[in-house]
């Protein structure tokens, strides 16, 4: 970026700064974001700030970890989650086993997802985080589980490695 998008200046600089995100909850208010040190690039004719996508992305799994860590709930976060973990509502609904119009109701703050909802939304984060499909894979198993197995075979030796 050569130019400020927002007022076509050419004073732009970089800086580590404060930062301040914000997500819109249901309720009407903001839950804020406060980062202390964020490379950024500042226009010194309007003010504006920018932050690239890497920084962002950076940021946003901050947020994402303070939410998940912090129990904090709310429809705008549960949306906000779900992203995260790179999943249409659509998708997390048939995981959770519920329609797509639950999880709409969930995130318009209509209605609420069950505690247990919660847990495994932040597991899917935390995995995502991770690296890991663990969640992903035993939600899948249990979609597609109909009847249960008569036997399931066990070993103590490869228990114990
Ligand atoms: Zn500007």
């Amino acid at each position: 970026m050569t130019r400020c998008v927002e007022c076509k200046g050419a004073e732009l600089r970089q800086v580590r700064e404060p930062f301040k995100d914000a997500i819109p909850l249901t309720s009407g208010s903001d839950l804020d974001f406060l980062f202390d040190d964020v490379p950024q690039t500042l226009c010194g004719t309007c003010g504006e700030r920018y932050i690239d996508d890497a920084t962002l992305g950076r940021l946003e799994e901050q947020e994402a970890r303070a939410l998940v860590e912090g129990g904090i709930r709310d429809g705008a976060v549960f949306k906000f989650l779900r992203k995260i973990a790179g999943l249409k509502a659509t998708e997390l609904a048939d995981l959770l086993g519920v329609t797509a119009v639950t999880v709409s109701h969930w995130e318009n703050g209509h209605s609420q997802p069950d505690l247990a909802d919660w847990a495994t939304l932040g597991l899917l984060v935390e995995d995502y985080f991770a690296g890991r499909t663990t969640t992903l894979g035993r939600l899948r198993g249990l979609a597609r589980t109909r009847a249960p197995k008569r036997k399931i075979h066990l070993s103590l030796k490869a228990a114990n490695g």
